[in-house]
């Protein structure tokens, strides 16, 4: 399975959504084109653990940690 990635940060990136470019890095915040890209072989596998991770890591963003423990406590203390 061939996943692409940018050649400045390694970061995998995204099919960009701007005309005339191909791809777009989420950590470089940029549009880029193929030739600043390279493929590289991923097992569908460790695929699946990168997306999970990434998806995990945004939602910490928007809920850090402290948010999930206040709601622990607060439902601990309701019963
Ligand atoms: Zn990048």
């Amino acid at each position: 399975m061939k996943q692409v990635k940018c050649n400045r940060c390694e970061n995998f990136v995204l099919k960009s959504k701007v005309e005339g470019y191909t791809y777009s890095c989420d950590s470089c915040e940029e549009e880029l084109y193929t030739i600043e890209t390279y493929a590289v072989d991923v097992s569908a596998v460790k695929w699946a653990a990168i997306v999970a991770f990434s998806q995990l890591s945004r939602m910490r963003n928007k809920f850090p940690l402290e948010t999930w423990f206040l709601q622990l406590l607060r439902i601990i203390k309701q019963r």
